[in-house]
């Protein structure tokens, strides 16, 4: 693809661009937000679906768990299949809970089981702040304080002593990408599990877990996926672990659904992900979850990968004369290292332009294919060189 820095160029893209009308589908808080990997904007519909919720509630009260429009007993299984697509997973391989880093907890409760010559954790260096605590936190509490190994090539530091590797992709900072099948192999070959970390990867990049084959993988639904603050997570269990018995912190949602009313004392597992449940889930979340769901399955996965990648292509191409931390192998966010970033970035928000600042030097700029056109990327960037 050849790049032009001219309204007009980016004007005939946008009129060429499939996906362009799915931007009238959001709320625009800034009229240029590139901040998609952080909190993702609000889609119009998400206000409708909440308060069809609140009515339900204002109209039915405890009725509503199962005389609601859309029953509350059973209100998370309208995420399944979209959740399963967006991801490359069997439906029962996925489900809506909790928020990411309590999930990646739950996650190790079953699959960082350590023992004597075999305890060790690889994640990749620099991880999320959230994820090193976790695994940190995880590897003292059974009794393995240095435990946790941080390498900028993580398949390389896979051996025999690896319990489990957690690879967080695209990395939060960089944007870099990684191999998810050579990670699957290296972990697999050395008997450890391997789980993926996907607050930047899910609505981002093309996955194939179920083909992949990690054993686990957690994401939040806030930044790419649109789900609003504090927005519920999502959790990937692979099929080969449907019915292992396997330790796991359990409650009542994950009980077989057929018998949970019954409250019997001895807990009967849902096969798959499901199981992982603890408790009923909030609707009002999963209500404004569903409202950017809807937008992936119109869009689908392939086309906004496609889209994305020519608008990451182009602000590369439009920021050429700066340093740009992002490999190829990435997903929708680019990083630039600019010495005044902070005052850029000042600037920038003073023209209702949003990027995203990490100090001392570090700017994250986001193209979202669910909203963001050629025009936007032609303007941020020519403001950028002011
Ligand atoms: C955003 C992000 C988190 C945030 O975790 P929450 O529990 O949702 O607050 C954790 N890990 C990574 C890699 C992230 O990008």
């Amino acid at each position: 693809m050849t790049f032009e820095d001219s309204p007009s160029w980016a004007a005939a893209q946008d009129a060429a661009d499939p996906l362009a009308p799915l931007r009238d589908e959001f709320l625009f808080s800034h009229p240029l937000y590139f901040a998609g990997h952080s909190l993702g904007l609000q889609p119009r519909k998400a206000r409708d679906y909440v308060l069809q919720e609140l009515d339900d509630w204002a109209r039915l009260g405890v009725e509503g768990h199962f005389a609601a429009r859309n029953r509350w007993v059973d209100y998370h299984e309208l995420l399944t299949d979209p959740t399963a697509r967006l991801v490359g997973a069997l439906p029962h391989e996925v489900v809506v809970m909790n928020t990411l880093s309590v999930n990646l907890h739950l996650m190790m409760v079953s699959f960082y089981r350590p023992k004597p010559g075999k305890y060790r954790i690889v994640i990749e260096r620099g991880a999320f702040p959230s994820d090193r605590y976790a695994v940190i936190s995880q590897a003292r509490f059974h009794g393995y304080p240095d435990a946790v190994i941080e390498s900028d090539e993580p398949v390389e530091a896979i051996d025999s002593n690896v319990a489990l590797v957690l690879i967080g992709t695209p990395n939060y900072l960089t944007g870099r990408a990684f191999d998810v099948p050579a990670l699957v192999r290296a972990a697999h070959a050395h008997r450890a599990f391997i789980g993926l970390d996907l607050a930047h990867g899910a609505g981002n990049l093309e996955l194939r877990l179920h083909e992949w084959g990690p054993d686990f993988a957690a994401w939040c639904n806030y930044k790419y996926l649109n789900a609003g603050p504090g927005g519920l997570g999502g959790v990937f269990v692979h099929e080969r672990h449907a019915n292992a018995e396997m330790p796991r912190f359990e409650g009542w949602w994950g009980h077989d659904k057929a018998r949970r009313f019954e409250m019997e004392p001895r807990f009967n597992p849902i096969p798959g992900a499901e199981a992982w449940q603890l408790s009923n889930p909030p609707v009002l979340q999963l209500a404004a979850l569903r409202a950017s769901m809807e937008l992936f399955d119109r869009a689908t996965m392939p086309a906004l990968r496609r889209k994305g990648d020519a608008l990451t292509s182009y602000l590369e191409w439009s920021l050429k004369d700066f340093e740009i931390l992002t490999p190829r192998q990435r997903g929708s966010m680019l990083t630039i290292r600019v010495p005044s970033g902070r005052q850029l970035v000042t600037t920038l928000a003073e023209h209702g332009a949003i990027v995203d600042f990490r100090p001392p030097d570090i700017v994250r700029i986001t193209p979202a294919p669910l909203y963001n056109s050629f025009t936007d990327v032609q303007r941020l960037a020519a403001l950028i060189h002011g």
